[in-house]
């Protein structure tokens, strides 16, 4: 782990913005499925348990769910 970095506190380390995600409406949130078989991971959203058209980059860290501690100015994510 680099030292130098902390976890995005937007994200909390995620990457994503928490509460730009909808549960799977096909797992509602388990991640798995069950249809008449083993459970298996859910296609819809990979196991996720969120929908993933729904988890949009987090803008504070840019998706990488970390934090450079020492800040550089001018250097800010840029989401086009
Ligand atoms: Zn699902
Ligand atoms: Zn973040």
């Amino acid at each position: 782990m680099d030292v130098r970095s902390i976890p995005c506190a937007f994200c909390k380390g995620e990457g994503v913005y928490s509460h730009t995600q909808i549960t799977c409406t096909v797992c509602h949130g388990q991640g798995r499925v069950s249809v008449e078989g083993p459970t298996v991971e859910c296609p819809q959203c990979r196991g996720t348990g969120m929908e993933a058209k729904s988890r949009l980059p987090c803008l504070g860290c840019g998706g990488f769910g970390v934090l450079p501690l020492k800040q550089e100015k001018g250097r800010l994510p840029r989401i086009s």
